[in-house]
């Protein structure tokens, strides 16, 4: 008997035609509509899975971004820090340093900061030896979930919603995007697009269309996991923090023991709310592309709930003595699974040289220490296909090599890079241009002017931001940074660990 089945040819109805396609609602997918909206786009379609927006960050409970800030400067703004803008308004829903606190060294605000996770500079570095508060916020996921509907409600006459339909097949018609074929309720049908936005995360549109991309075979990388987080209610943050201060010869033990009882890693971490702790863990490696990989987290983590919190109780009753589960993330997440191979690859070598780009559509502060955590240059070819025109893949499966996608994956390059990509789509869309043609000086113009995202060398960036960048040295006074212009190897920093996770995902993939 054959192992596969040819499916009949069918006629499928054309359910609506619209300029731009952006397929998937996350942190990219929802920045990149609602920019390409304000932008001047008339008729763009969000198509969504499931039944709201934010993807991994709203669905997954993945409620911290750190360092939206380097300094005493907010880098990562635009759509990013307009979530904080609107959050703030809603009590108890945001908790951060504010923009006015930011690069502050003031010993009492460093005190109060210093035991939320990443709100405190890491200062490993040579010229980051001052404690300094840093912009990196907790939020509540069910109101953001609320105001990314908000957003995208206010501009209901430019911008049409889709929820519960699946993204299945990009049509495209001599290497150009004409649309998408999707599966619903419904059935299986098209939408006819001039301009399509693969916002997926894990490259579902561009891998199917032609487009070069990476597997996760190649990574070696803490992303290289799935996670299903859950949050614990009945305990207190600050009593916890303290207690580990006081022992801190017990919590490698604790950290251990969790690891062990789970069969991964995971660990208590800090939420927008005192009295709630968040398990964020890591199933590494796994897949998200693949459904044994799905179903193993979703069962392996909450069979593992409550002996975690059984032998928390054992552990430390004084602190997780009433603790109990508040609730469990309603999605899987993932930090990565497919990569784009774009036009340009972005790789360490960004960071450690501070690249400079003509195309840059994102000057952004990050996690990545080999430059301090200072702003790095995302060009717009990272987000472009090779091959494949007018369609751009912002958000966790942009273009990077198997060890920048560390750094680059998190929310608010996500986000920021779906921004520019929806500016670029109303931009080429209005100019009758294609992905591969678009007047990047335009698009930078709007995402610098209007859309208040600060980039380098555009005459509507406060000039301060580059002044602190240099006064800054880029942050590449860090000993990484000074290796890696030794060695010319930007890779010689390259984290503990790393090549132990890569024999581990070697073995996993040749059982396969
Ligand atoms: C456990 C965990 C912890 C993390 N920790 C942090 C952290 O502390 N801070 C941080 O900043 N980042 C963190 N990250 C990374 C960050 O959350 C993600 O990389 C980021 O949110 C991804 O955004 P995205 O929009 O690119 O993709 P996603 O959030 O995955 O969004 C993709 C969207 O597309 C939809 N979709 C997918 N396929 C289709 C399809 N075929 N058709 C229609 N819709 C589709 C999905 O439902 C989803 O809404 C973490 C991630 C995980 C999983």
């Amino acid at each position: 008997m054959s192992n596969t089945y040819t499916e009949a040819a069918r006629e499928l109805p054309v359910y609506a035609e619209c300029d731009l396609l952006v397929v998937g609602a996350g942190a990219a997918g929802q920045a990149a509509a609602v920019a390409a909206a304000r932008a001047g786009c008339r008729n763009v379609i969000l198509m969504e899975r499931y039944g709201y927006m934010g993807g991994d960050v709203t669905g997954g409970y993945v409620i911290m971004m750190p360092n939206l800030s380097w300094y005493n400067k907010s880098f990562v703004r635009g759509i990013q820090e307009e979530w904080f803008t609107r959050l703030e308004k809603r009590p108890g829903s945001v908790m951060a340093p504010t923009l006015d606190e930011i690069g502050s060294t003031d010993p009492a605000l460093v005190y109060r900061w210093k035991a939320v996770h990443d709100c405190v500079s890491r200062g490993t570095f040579d010229g980051c030896k001052e404690s300094q508060l840093v912009r990196a916020p907790y939020f509540e996921p069910n109101e953001l979930k609320i105001i990314l509907d908000e957003m995208v409600y206010e501009l209901r006459d430019r911008i049409t919603v889709m929820y519960h339909t699946f993204g299945a097949r990009p049509v495209v018609e001599d290497n150009v995007m004409k649309g998408v074929i999707f599966e619903s309720k419904e059935g299986r049908k098209l939408i006819r697009a001039k301009f399509v936005i693969d916002a997926t995360g894990d490259g579902d549109i561009y891998s199917q269309a032609g487009a070069p991309w990476a597997g996760l075979s190649e990574l070696g990388t803490r992303s290289s996991g799935t996670a299903l987080v859950w949050r614990a209610g009945g305990v207190n943050w600050n009593k916890w923090y303290e207690w580990q201060n006081a022992h801190p010869d017990l919590v490698p033990e604790i950290r251990k023991a969790l690891t062990d009882i789970q069969g991964f890693g995971g660990f208590p971490l800090p939420s927008n709310n005192p009295n709630i702790c968040w398990f964020n863990n890591n199933h590494n490696p796994m897949d998200c592309t693949k459904i044994e990989d799905q179903t193993r987290t979703e069962i392996e983590t909450r069979l593992a709930i409550h002996k975690v919190l059984d032998y928390l109780k054992r552990a430390c009753p004084y602190v997780w003595g009433d603790a109990y589960l508040y609730d469990i993330a309603p999605q899987l997440g993932t930090r990565c699974s497919r990569r784009l191979k774009g036009e340009y690859v972005m790789t360490a070598n960004d960071f450690a040289f501070a690249k400079e780009h003509d195309d840059v559509i994102a000057w952004h502060s990050t996690i990545c220490q080999i430059n301090d955590c200072g702003p790095v240059e995302i060009p717009y070819r990272a987000i472009l296909p090779q091959k494949i025109d007018n369609l751009l893949a912002p958000g966790r499966h942009l273009s990077t090599d198997s060890v920048a996608i560390d750094w680059l994956n998190l929310i608010p390059q996500c986000t920021g890079t779906g921004q520019a990509a929806g500016v670029a789509a109303a931009v080429a869309i209005a100019d009758g241009t294609g992905a591969h043609s678009v007047d990047i000086r335009k698009v930078q113009d709007i995402l610098a002017g209007e859309q208040d995202v600060p980039l380098p060398r555009n005459s509507h960036t406060d000039p301060s931001y580059t002044e602190l960048a240099k006064e800054k040295q880029y942050g590449l006074y860090t000993a990484a940074a000074k290796l890696a212009k030794e060695t010319g190897d930007a890779l010689a920093f390259r984290q503990d660990g790393a090549k132990e996770r890569r024999e581990l995902l070697e073995a996993k993939l040749s059982e396969h």
